[in-house]
């Protein structure tokens, strides 16, 4: 159910952005992403227009999440090496690594870091963040067994299943049972789970899906923001989380029936939809992000189907690094 209070204030931040309705892609045809000045209305719009609640995309479908001076990371992957899988020359057996230098310096501190799923895209640099940080590591329980076969104290790792509410004070985090992505033959890489300690894993099929996660954060005072790692997601689970603002997985396939609509439905017609998980994720963390052809069609077929199924949603295609503020 949405509480009064919030679903006005839906209301308003919905009508405020009317104006602006639907980015248009041409600066995507013209192969930029989105400009950061296009969250302006939404800037004013949200959390006291303070301007203290920031979202930095860190590539395929990690965030930064600044909350005045504490932070959350959604799916951290920085490291972003080479596995042939933009070259069609996948190499499961590719060993894991962490870039130290690219991951250090972007991550100073992480209060939590709330993990969708455990392949090697999402995964890969949390244990390094959290033992670097501190932070608590939030996923499912292949998670938490993948955390200690990386010498993470078990009371670092939370592990949850999707329906817990978690108080921060100043934001909550909802976790919400989900689903991973389809490919081509309606399967998935690398399926499976982890129900005990796993040797420490050394290469990325070592790194099981692990069950799928979704997670929405909502700010006291500020936007409810729904984070997804992969394109499926279990439409009933999404009843009455009404986020103001979606980051939406882009379609690995046309396994999903109906995807873009059903999910707008289910979100019940956020205000503000970003795709993510659509940039090649080997290639350095530059803008503008490296985009492979088929990977940009599937992300125009999603603008294209956000702005079908929910007109007046906003669509903003973000820049690495950008602060955006909604
Ligand atoms: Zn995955």
């Amino acid at each position: 159910m949405l509480d009064e209070r919030s679903y006005d204030r839906r209301r308003f931040l919905r009508d405020a952005a009317v104006g602006a309705a639907a980015v248009s892609t041409a600066g995507l045809a013209a192969g930029a992403p989105a400009r950061a000045a296009n969250t302006t209305t939404a800037a004013t719009a949200g959390a006291g227009g303070s301007g203290a609640v920031s979202f930095r995309w860190w590539g395929t479908s990690g965030w930064r999440i600044d909350i005045g001076n504490r932070t959350v990371l959604v799916d951290p992957y920085l490291s972003r090496y080479d596995t042939g899988l933009f070259k069609g020359a996948f190499n499961e057996n590719t060993p894991l690594t962490v870039d130290t230098t690219v991951v250090d310096p972007l991550v100073d501190r992480a209060e939590n870091i709330l993990v969708t799923h455990t392949h090697w895209d999402h995964f890969n640099d949390v244990p390094h963040i959290a033992e670097r940080t501190g932070g608590r590591v939030f996923g499912t329980l292949t998670a938490y067994h993948l955390g200690l076969a990386y010498g993470l104290p078990s009371g670092q790792l939370a592990p949850v299943k999707g329906g817990e509410v978690l108080d921060f004070g100043a934001y909550t985090v909802e976790v919400v049972s989900s689903r991973h992505s389809r490919n081509g033959a309606w399967s998935m890489a690398f399926p499976g789970v982890r129900v005990s300690r796993p040797p420490r894993p050394e290469k990325i099929s070592d790194l099981p899906e692990g069950d799928t996660l979704a997670y929405q954060i909502r700010v006291d005072g500020g936007p409810s923001v729904f984070f997804m790692g992969a394109s499926d997601f279990a439409e009933r689970n999404l009843v009455g989380l009404a986020p103001d603002v979606a980051m939406v997985a882009s379609a690995a396939s046309t396994a999903t029936a109906d995807y873009v609509p059903r999910l707008m439905a289910a979100l019940d017609y956020p205000k503000v939809v970003v795709p993510v998980h659509w940039d090649n994720f080997e290639t350095p963390l530059t803008n503008p992000p490296t985009v492979a052809p088929n990977d940009r069609k599937r992300l125009e077929d999603l603008i294209a189907a956000v702005r079908k199924a929910s007109p007046r949603s906003r669509v903003l295609v973000p820049e690495y690094h950008t602060a955006y503020h909604f």
